[in-house]
């Protein structure tokens, strides 16, 4: 296996956040390794924008808000360095291979679920980091619907 040096987990800070952070750390191993975590937050005016005329910038702080406090959770239980911790605006896949080559990510490590039938056809974060990626993609899977 590659020895990777720049390891970018991406999380959307739910349940399955320590199964994928666990699996890069145990690839990071002890070693002179940078591990980095990612939290992209959608802006609601990419989904709602166009249809509801309001003002979503309170609503779209408090996310933030809760986002930066999870992320915080996560980093101080697997010893995180605050430097390596990024919340983005935007759309994640995206956001994530921007932040890999900002970076220059050897590894982008994500949660997939393996979906199938629908949700497959529709798509998936995974899929998307993993389309476009310029560096190793790992899909830890995660979640009870395989
Ligand atoms: P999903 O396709 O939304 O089930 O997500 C699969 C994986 O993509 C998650 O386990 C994360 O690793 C990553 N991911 C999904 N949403 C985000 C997000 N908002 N920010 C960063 N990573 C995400």
């Amino acid at each position: 296996m590659a020895e990777y040096k720049n390891i970018l987990v991406a999380t959307d800070l739910g349940e399955d956040t320590t199964s994928i952070l666990r699996q890069g750390i145990a690839i990071a191993g002890s070693g002179d390794v940078k591990l980095h975590l990612i939290h992209v937050i959608e802006p609601l005016s990419f989904a709602y924008g166009g249809d509801i005329p309001m003002d979503f910038s309170g609503i779209q702080e408090e996310i933030h808000q809760q986002a930066s406090q999870q992320m915080l959770r996560v980093s101080e239980a697997y010893n995180i360095d605050a430097q390596r911790q990024y919340i983005v605006l935007g759309k994640p896949e995206v956001e994530i291979h921007v932040k890999a080559a900002e970076l220059g990510a050897d590894l982008i490590v994500v949660g997939s679920h393996g979906r199938h039938g629908l949700a497959l056809l529709m798509g998936s974060t995974a899929n998307g980091v993993l389309h476009g990626a310029t560096c190793d993609v790992l899909a830890v899977r995660v979640g009870q619907d395989t």
